[in-house]
């Protein structure tokens, strides 16, 4: 097994019948890259720009997260880096940036929300992202967007610092995609009306569950509700799928869900483009695709969404797909 997965490295990601899904990593800093690499990661699908802030005693300045994005896209070689902008508040807390206690952190204050309410910390990130574009291929994305207003809003402060940059004649990539985050199950139902200007999708399963099943992704006593394999979860991720291909947009996952070996039949067979893993999960996921085949997977999810009623029957219906 060893020596086929050193073999997998440099080899492409292709199903038994040919065809191709990119693999990507999950990193938390630049530091990651390095094992992302080493794990054969065709990209980076998810970079949680949060521990800039985290490991930080005051809010980040704009040359050291400018550094850290450089490193990030010039340390992956010209393969795609997707930027996650801040994802603060939920469970994770700035000491330098005391947000007001909420009855329900996960449903309040947080990520985009707070971008688009302190907009100088987020003109400032995005300024860092918009120098370090000019280093490698570089893709941002926001997280927790709810409605179309919000990623018009995001986007167009986006635009508007990269005119800045352009007037100024400073460099900027012409190429920079940014897409948003599907982890809101609101989001989910209107992706049809995001995917007309968003240029890609990444399913946040660990939200989206959490917020489809209204079960708090850390609590004990409500995991029995945590179901990744749920027919409503499927459908949520199928809708987003299909909007986005209609539109001519790509779909990624960077959830959990994305480097789960059940899971990963039925999303391929929906026909997720891109799945983004924790680095050690990669060559497995790679080592899985040889074997499976395309039209089998289609009829698989079909089934499985159509007509599957519990997570079990899914979770059976794929352990006989590839027993
Ligand atoms: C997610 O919600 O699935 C996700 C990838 O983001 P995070 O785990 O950082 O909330
Ligand atoms: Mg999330």
């Amino acid at each position: 097994q060893k020596a086929e997965w050193e073999e997998l490295k440099d080899a492409k990601t292709l199903t038994a019948d040919g065809k191709q899904f990119t693999l990507g990593a999950n990193i938390g800093t630049p530091k990651d890259v390095a094992g992302a690499t080493d794990n054969g990661a065709e990209a980076v699908g998810l970079f949680r720009s949060e521990f800039l802030y985290m490991d930080a005693s005051e809010l980040p300045s704009e040359d050291d997260q400018f550094e850290a994005y450089k490193q990030a896209v010039e340390g992956m070689g010209g393969k795609q880096v997707v930027v996650r902008t801040m994802d603060i508040g939920g469970d994770k807390e700035l000491p330098y940036l005391p947000l007001p206690e909420e009855m329900n952190p996960f449903l309040g204050y947080r990520a985009i929300r707070i971008s688009l309410d302190k907009q100088d910390i987020f003109r400032t990130q995005l300024r860092a992202l918009l120098r370090a574009s000019n280093y490698g291929r570089l893709a941002i994305m926001f997280p927790m967007i709810a409605t179309v207003k919000e990623f018009k809003a995001a986007k167009a402060i986006f635009e508007e610092e990269k005119a800045k940059f352009v007037q100024a004649g400073k460099p900027v990539s012409d190429d920079i995609e940014v897409g948003m985050m599907m982890e809101i199950p609101a989001a989910a139902m209107i992706a049809d009306k995001l995917a007309k200007y968003s240029d890609f999708f990444s399913i946040g399963t660990n939200d989206l569950i959490q917020y489809t099943m209204a079960a708090d992704r850390g609590n004990e006593r409500v995991s029995y509700l945590y179901q990744p394999y749920n027919p409503s979860i499927l459908r949520l991720i199928k809708n987003i799928i299909d909007s986005s291909h209609a539109e001519g947009k790509w779909t990624g996952m960077c959830g959990e869900m994305a480097g789960d070996q059940i899971a990963v039949p039925i999303l391929a067979g929906l026909g997720l483009d891109e799945f983004s893993m924790s680095a050690t999960s990669i060559l497995k996921t790679r080592s899985l695709m040889k074997k499976l085949d395309t039209e089998k997977m289609k009829k698989l999810a079909e089934k499985a969404v159509n007509e599957c009623e519990t997570t079990e029957e899914v979770i059976s219906l794929v352990k006989e797909f590839t027993d």
